[in-house]
């Protein structure tokens, strides 16, 4: 049964595509079956995974109200693992979703016949708390944090618990936290520090372990359409991405994964 989960925060330029696309590289590494889905329109975790953005092609959108199915929709990427992709149009759902019945629903319902297709299924959420992040929190088991530990998260964070707190009670009761993730990390910064510090007394074990550090080259592999483990392997921000899907593997079957291991599908 795949783990569903969403990366999720309101706030724009945290990490959330970069976490989605590189954790689904770094999952698929470790010979997990992975389907990535973009429900931002902006599609940067499409072009991030090497997916070229065209007008015509199916993406999300068509799945949300009910003109295109799954197949047609899902595409294979180099990195092993498969993606649903999206592009601007995914804009006009919005819009169109309000006039549709079961509105929260649908891509839940469209993914139902998945669950033993893969182990897990991201999604890259945009930054806002609209109704394609609804959509992405009521087909969720958890969600996924990732977060600058600067002053203002800790506000956003209220926000974003808060709009948790109201879909566990209207739409989905299941839906827990699954971590949060410290990005673009700077340890030299005392801001940086105390921030992080407030988090891990806020939140206990729920904060990762793993911390992605500010690294350019996590910045520059999406220009080459690619994950950083296959764009700079020894770098730093692949290091960390891959740390952290062993964190999650460990955290599920208790078992510690050896750094080098994982031969890919
Ligand atoms: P949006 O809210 O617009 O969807 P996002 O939360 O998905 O943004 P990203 O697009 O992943 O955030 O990251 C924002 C910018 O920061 C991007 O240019 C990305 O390449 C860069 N970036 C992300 N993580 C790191 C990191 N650890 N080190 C350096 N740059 C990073
Ligand atoms: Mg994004």
């Amino acid at each position: 049964m795949a783990r569903i989960l969403a990366v999720t925060n309101q706030k724009g330029g945290v990490g959330k595509t970069t976490t989605a696309v590189n954790l689904s590289a770094c999952l698929a590494e470790y010979g997990q079956r992975v389907l990535l889905i973009d429900l931002d329109p902006q599609g940067n975790a499409t072009t991030g995974c090497g997916v070229v953005k065209r007008e015509a092609m199916p993406t999300v959108y068509q799945i949300l109200i009910g003109r295109s199915t799954i197949d047609e929709t899902r595409c294979g990427t180099d990195f092993g693992f498969d993606l649903l992709p999206a592009n601007r149009e995914l804009a006009g759902a919005e819009i169109e979703l309000i006039e549709l019945g079961q509105r929260e629903y649908r891509l839940r319902d469209s993914l139902a016949g998945l669950r033993d297709d893969y182990d897990f299924i991201l999604m890259d959420c945009p930054p806002a708390l609209n109704l394609l992040t609804v959509n992405g929190l009521v087909a969720a088991a958890t969600v996924m944090i990732p977060m600058q530990c600067e002053y203002y998260a800790l506000e956003g964070l209220t926000d974003l618990v808060a709009t948790l707190k109201k879909v566990r009670a209207n739409l989905n009761p299941v839906l827990e936290i699954e971590g949060l993730l410290r990005t673009m990390f700077d340890p030299r910064s005392t801001l940086t520090q105390q921030v992080s510090r407030e988090l891990e007394g806020h939140f206990g074990n729920k904060v990762y372990a793993t911390i992605v550090p500010r690294n350019v080259r996590l910045a520059e592999a999406p220009s080459y359409g690619k994950p950083v483990i296959a764009f700079d392997r020894g770098s730093k921000g692949a290091q960390a991405y891959l740390a952290l899907a062993r964190e999650i593997l460990e955290r599920a079957g208790g078992q510690k994964i050896a750094a080098a291991g994982g031969a890919r599908r």
